[in-house]
């Protein structure tokens, strides 16, 4: 076996000694299989099962519905299938493969331990239109998560519905919209920092707001005084991120909070970061009215891929009354109760309306309670302590041979953000961050925040070795002296994957979404 490096780890057997490119007939490479479509391998004369003999069939009694000609399905066989969806999904990177760097996402591992308690039969096969009193668990379930998340977050209740963050930004925001309804004083501004999360002002804007943007200081938080500045009795309310995206915390936020407050305006506190404060930072005593939690984020649950997610939010006294329906409630029986419209006028009048069909994901629910009850509030602690050291040691082992726009100034919270500051002429972020595709890892998240050049975000999360960070540092490290040094491999990177270096803007304006054979 090749010896270990001095960054900590064990280049392939033979490296250097292949050349890179090589083209073979089936485009295949080692065992990287270049896979066709099922269009392309399939035959209409094969099947992965036998039928019965079909007894005859009179079409006419379909009438105008029945079939000109046959559907143009391509048959397989079960292996070819098997084999098919197999290889696709070697093609893709999880964070059971390793680690998976994308910053703001917090791609950390999920025990199993919750996928067994999300899959029992009690939480995994009941059905939302269930009577009531048949689902007590579930819903009993539901209300203990509620409780925590009250308690974790130091706020007045919370609103489970809301199905992802983003969706979680516009219960908050109707929150806002209908207490300042309530007192006959709508208004029409939402505050959001520069560096917000891309959701922010789309959620302001489309919750009817106009947005305005407040600049970032030099050390990579929420000017103060340009915000305090702008405050007046048109300001609905703030939105902001803490800790923020540049993975730094506010530590004006109950300034912020205070001040709002005065004019009249609400705090919506975008707690995407929650994984790196959780036991430590409660929310509501920083002076914040509403705050979605992911989920998906901070308390385990698979995300990525679409979802399915879910961003329950948390709300102060004064917003609470206006949260949305459907909610439940312990009785004094200890019974949980659904409250639903039929009840609202008695139990929840002011709510703004409901935002899902139904209760919201009860897979994630579970899930997530599992995970806090597995952990209990001191595991908590340590998990949002070990999210941070791991960023901090990412940041420190890396910032010799890349530019930490805000290291020099201090530790980061969970995620260390570099700039391509220092790259060679003609070398971007984007060039590393294919890279690190040859180097077996999924790309971190590039060009986000915006208020730093060339962008590179870096959460390694809690749930990372020293040695798993270690391998991922040295990966890094070789890159970003590649980037400074100006190596033209590395501007055709990726080599070893299965698609070369893709045209983005043409695959996100004009993707190709339905098969034609040439
Ligand atoms: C992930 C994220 C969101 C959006 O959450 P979704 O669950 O993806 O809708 C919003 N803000 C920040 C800072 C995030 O990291």
């Amino acid at each position: 076996m090749n010896e270990i490096n001095p960054s900590g780890w064990r280049p392939a057997l033979g490296a250097g000694s292949v050349p890179r490119e090589i083209e073979t007939f089936t485009g295949n490479r080692a065992l990287q299989l270049e896979e066709a479509l099922l269009f392309e391998i399939g035959a209409a004369d094969r099947s992965g099962v036998d039928f019965d003999d079909v007894p005859d069939f009179d079409l006419s009694a379909l009438g105008p519905n029945a079939r000109k000609a046959a559907p143009d399905l391509p048959g397989l066989s079960e292996p070819e299938t098997v084999r098919h969806y197999t290889r696709l999904s070697r093609q893709n990177y999880a964070i059971d493969l390793g680690v998976f760097p994308l910053g703001s996402c917090t791609m950390k591992h999920n025990p199993r331990l919750d996928e067994k308690v999300a899959r029992m039969p009690g939480f995994a096969d009941v059905h939302p239109l269930q009577p009531v009193q048949t689902v007590q668990g579930a819903l009993s379930a539901i209300n203990e998560l509620a409780v925590w998340l009250v308690k974790l977050t130091g706020m007045h209740g919370v609103a489970m519905t809301p199905k992802a963050g983003a969706h979680g930004e516009l219960c908050g925001l109707l929150c806002i919209r209908a207490a300042l309804e309530a007192k006959g004083d709508p208004r029409e501004v939402i505050l959001v920092p520069e560096s917000a999360h891309g959701t922010n002002p789309a959620t302001a804007a489309f919750a009817g707001y106009r947005v305005e943007n407040i600049p970032a200081t030099a050390d990579g938080r929420v000017d103060v005084a340009a915000l305090t500045a702008r405050l007046g009795p048109d300001v609905a309310g703030v939105m902001i991120t803490n800790p923020n995206t540049c993975g730094l915390f506010e530590r004006d936020l109950k300034v912020i909070a205070d001040a709002v407050h005065a004019v009249g305006g609400y705090v919506y506190c975008d707690g995407a970061n929650f994984n790196a404060i959780v036991g430590r930072v409660r929310p509501g005593d920083l002076g914040v009215d509403a705050m979605h939690i992911n989920l998906h984020k901070t308390f385990s649950t698979p995300h990525g891929g679409g979802g399915p997610g879910s961003g329950p939010v948390v709300l102060s006294e004064a917003l609470a009354p206006f949260g949305p329906l459907p909610f439940t409630s312990r009785q004094a029986d200890g019974s949980i109760k659904l409250i639903e419209e039929e009840d609202a006028h008695l139990e929840h009048p002011q709510a703004f309306g409901r935002l899902c069909a139904f209760h919201g994901q009860m897979g994630m629910y579970t899930r997530a309670l599992a995970y806090i009850l597995s952990h209990g509030a001191d595991g908590l602690r340590q998990v949002s302590g070990d999210a941070v050291l791991n960023a901090n040691y990412v940041l420190r082992s890396l910032d010799d041979v890349l530019d930490a726009p805000f290291g020099p100034a201090g530790h980061c919270m969970h995620e260390a953000l570099f700039s391509d500051d220092g790259f060679a002429d003609g070398f971007s972020t984007l060039d590393l961050a294919k890279g690190l595709i040859d180097e077996g890892y999924h790309p971190m998240t590039v060009y986000f925040p915006l208020v730093v050049h060339g962008a590179m975000l870096i959460e390694p999360t809690e749930t990372e070795s020293k040695a798993g960070l270690d391998q991922f540092i040295g990966a890094m490290r070789s890159l970003a002296e590649r980037a400074v040094a100006g190596d033209e491999m590395l501007k055709s990177a990726p080599h070893l994957a299965p698609r070369r270096r893709l045209d983005e803007t043409l695959a996100a304006r004009k993707p190709k979404l339905v098969y034609k054979d040439a």
